[in-house]
């Protein structure tokens, strides 16, 4: 498979290994190279996350990202979010993306919020005041979260301030997936430390999949210095054409190299997901009984399945 070469360095998953949870580092950002924009100051500790109490009912905290834009992130993160809501379950979606596409996917203007994510992670403003109700709870992005990657990184803990934000809501939902922008910046990283899981979605096309290279290194990179316990969780294929022969060998490629993780429902190409936003809403709000629906149902089943398995190991 010429393809194959593409992707050199991936190896699938081994095994999580039960974690021992090491302390975390205090000093580890430093080491990290990309990380370390601003150094850490070494007076004034960071003060220490708040504990999340053992066995009460957390969220579990899924980010959505691919570095590459147009890969169905957002689509991916209303869609699965709206279908596990009617499944039953309790669902948050954050737009963490300055484009505001996912807080526009839900009928709202991001031009016309006042206050949205940029003041829950650089003003600390509590992420309860910003969430909208719509089909999910929605965490919404105004145009000046493209300012918050910088006002963030002057602030010490400037890559845990999703991981603080969320500690007010975590009991409040089964489900938090977070809409990250197409880049590996400290938006994204925010989200890979307080997410649980990572799900990539993928357009089925070989230029695609390399991007998944730098991906993994930068959440190597997330686990040994701020969130051990992250992982990609789940591979979702997008945008497949199963006409071509190039979408099929994408398809096989990513299973040759990550196996398991790559889930069975394949997203197809098809134009209801570029119309159900212009209402305002998620394709299974916008064609119930259609096919483009169907998928994501079908997805959410996977996941649940996943989160399944993993607390019965
Ligand atoms: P990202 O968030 O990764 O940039 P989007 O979810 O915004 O990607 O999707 C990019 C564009 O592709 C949007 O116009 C969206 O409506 C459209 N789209 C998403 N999924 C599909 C699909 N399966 N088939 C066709 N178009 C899609
Ligand atoms: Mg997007």
């Amino acid at each position: 498979m010429a393809l194959s070469r593409l992707l050199p360095r991936l190896q699938p998953r081994p095994e999580p290994v039960p974690d021992p949870a090491p302390e975390e580092p205090a000093h580890a950002v430093e080491e990290a190279p990309r990380l370390q924009a601003v150094p850490a100051p070494t007076s004034a500790p960071e003060p220490t996350p708040q504990p999340v109490p053992e066995g009460a009912l957390m969220a579990n905290v899924v980010a959505l990202a691919n570095q590459k834009g147009g890969v169905a992130k957002t689509t991916t993160t209303l869609n699965l979010g709206v279908a596990l809501r009617e499944l039953g379950h309790r669902v948050l979606v954050i737009d963490l993306d300055p484009q505001g596409n996912l807080t526009m996917s839900q009928g709202m203007n991001p031009d016309a919020i006042e206050r949205s994510m940029f003041d829950v992670l650089v003003h600390r403003v509590p992420i309860s005041d910003i969430i909208k109700t719509v089909e999910v709870d929605v965490a919404v992005a105004s145009i000046d979260l493209a300012g918050a990657e910088l006002a963030l990184s002057a602030l010490i803990g400037r890559e845990r301030a999703l991981e603080k934000a969320l500690v007010e809501v975590r009991d409040r939902y089964d489900y938090v997936l977070i809409d990250t922008p197409p880049s590996l910046g400290l938006l994204t990283i925010n989200a890979f430390v307080a997410a649980d899981g990572v799900i990539v979605p993928v357009q089925c096309e070989y230029l695609s999949l390399r991007g998944l290279v730098q991906l993994e290194n930068t959440l190597a990179m997330v686990r040994e210095n701020l969130n051990p316990k992250v992982h990609v969780q789940g591979i979702v294929p997008t945008m497949y054409d199963g006409r071509t022969l190039h979408a099929r060998e994408a398809i096989e490629i990513l299973e040759e190299h990550f196996g398991d993780l790559v889930y069975g429902t394949r997203i197809r190409k098809t134009v209801r997901y570029a119309e159900a936003p212009v209402k305002g809403s998620s394709v299974l709000k916008y064609d119930p009984t259609g096919p483009a629906a169907q998928a994501y149902r079908d997805l959410a089943k996977e996941v649940l399945d996943g989160a399944q398995a993993r607390d019965d190991a």
